[in-house]
């Protein structure tokens, strides 16, 4: 089809009086020569004209946005201005969002602008948050007409797109990757059984950019963030303070953000939530009431799961942590920050020589989705009556549970700590609000049913 053929049927639907029609900035100048020559006039009376920039390469800066958008206001008060660029960072979201705040809601000029590809997701879910004009999604999913577009069933029945005005507070999870997180679909629903003013997104972003994120984030008015991999150490050089426990693991998982109105300022606090769940879930499972206090722990793994059930277990009260894992030094090193209650020992020790324990955890990733014939532990070195807690929740019952269970122990699952730490973020976010933990449990069971 030629330029002016695809020209006239723009000019054709003005005729029609249709509600909207997109015309590319750079092709105006041909509408608007087609329109005088047609005798139609320009700008369009009853056509609502969205002109439109697209960079399909190139992330934008701010002040190439607002340079775009005030061109295009020079076709009309009228014009919706709408810009799609390439996103390559988390950052760009937030180029857009200023973009959007200063001209669609300060300025009150309609504005389309959205970052492609998954980087700029939250821009799509957002727009509303920032005076946005629309945002594009797709049919259904897998008919995606530009990258990183959401299907329409999730963007209203999951980020409830319609609930969301520039009033919202936003929360979001950081990692990368984030597809696979289960945190939108469960802070969504917890949010909307509440009743809460309040939209929750995912947001990729790359390890480099956490602070930087996050900060702007906060000022654009973020109220709460959940942190996973690779982003739970880097971005507590973002926060003001973090609680106690969360230092001394290392690691956090919740960016709480406090208003000091007066000061005009904000604070934010960093937490560790992945303890106190794991802690919780386990100590409901020890028949005697006792909680872990007094408890022989061990301790599989030594990653960042490993560091928070270690150094959760300590702050119940456990009267020993074995920390058990394949690189020894780690869990050597471990064992040395958790201090004299603590050991460190290998994979092959503890396998082939066994230490006494009354409550096992692991965290170590064997035995997870696809691997899930594996287990980290010889079935014969768990013994009958000791609980056994399995970090891991793709498959809910892994090969490790299964044997313990086998055996005549009592098993927690990953998918409570999942859940569990979920409802302690809910509940640092929102402290009047009871968290809904059985919606957000059964979120999570269909989703993993749903794989
Ligand atoms: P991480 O920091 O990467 O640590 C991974 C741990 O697994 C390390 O101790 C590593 O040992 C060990 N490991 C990996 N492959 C192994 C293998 N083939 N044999 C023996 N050990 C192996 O990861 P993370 O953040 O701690 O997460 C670990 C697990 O916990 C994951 O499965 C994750 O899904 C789960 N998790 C669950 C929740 C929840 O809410 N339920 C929360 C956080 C994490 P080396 O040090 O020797 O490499």
């Amino acid at each position: 089809m030629s330029e002016e053929d695809r020209l006239g049927i723009l000019v054709d639907a003005v005729k029609r009086r249709v509600s909207h029609i997109d015309v590319e900035l750079k092709a105006i100048g041909s509408f608007i020569d087609l329109c005088c020559e047609r005798k139609e006039p320009f700008p369009p009376p009853y056509t609502k004209l969205i002109l439109s920039h697209h960079d399909f390469n190139n992330p934008l800066t701010l002040s190439e946005l607002s340079e775009i958008i005030l061109k295009m206001r020079g076709y009309g008060p009228s014009v919706i201005a709408k810009i799609a660029m390439a996103a390559n960072s988390a950052m760009d979201n937030i180029c857009v969002f200023r973009a959007l705040q200063k001209h669609a809601l300060n300025d009150g000029y309609p504005c389309v602008i959205i970052a492609m590809g998954e980087f700029g997701q939250p821009s799509r879910i957002a727009a509303a948050k920032y005076g946005g004009y629309l945002t594009f999604a797709s049919v259904s999913e897998g008919n995606e007409s530009a990258p990183g577009q959401v299907d329409l069933q999730t963007l209203l029945n999951v980020f409830r797109f319609r609930s969301i005005s520039p009033s919202t507070p936003l929360y979001a999870v950081l990692g990368d990757p984030v597809k696979q997180s289960m945190s939108p679909a469960l802070h969504n629903a917890s949010m909307a059984l509440c009743e809460l003013d309040a939209a929750y997104l995912p947001a990729r972003v790359e390890a480099a950019s956490y602070v930087e994120f996050v900060r702007a984030a906060v000022d654009l008015g973020f109220k709460g963030m959940s942190v996973t991999i690779p982003g739970k150490v880097p971005v507590m050089d973002a926060m003001n303070e973090m609680d106690d426990v969360a230092k001394q693991i290392g690691a956090m998982n919740t960016v709480v953000v406090s208003e000091h109105e007066e000061l005009k300022t904000k604070s934010l606090k960093g937490y560790n939530t992945d303890w106190v769940a794991a802690m919780s879930a386990v100590e409901e499972a020890v028949k005697d009431g006792t909680g872990l206090n007094g408890k022989r722990v061990v301790c599989l793994g030594a990653g960042g799961a490993g560091r928070a059930l270690a150094f959760g277990a300590l702050a119940r009260g456990a009267a020993s942590v074995v920390v058990v894992n394949r690189s020894v030094e780690k869990a050597q090193a471990l064992a040395k920050d958790l201090g004299e209650k603590a050991t460190g020992m290998s994979m092959e020790e503890f396998n082939s020589n066994g230490v006494e324990f009354d409550v096992l955890m692991n965290s170590t990733s064997v035995g997870m989705f696809p691997n899930e014939g594996d287990s980290p532990v010889v079935a014969d070195k768990i013994c009958e009556g000791t609980v056994v807690f399995d970090a891991v929740y793709n498959p809910l019952q892994t090969k490790l549970l299964k044997e313990a269970e086998e055996r005549g122990c009592v098993t927690v699952s990953g998918m409570e700590m999942f859940v569990r730490q979920a409802a302690e973020q809910f509940k640092l976010w929102f402290p009047n609000v009871q968290p809904p933990v059985g919606t957000m449990r059964q979120v999570v069971l269909n989703k993993l049913k749903s794989k």
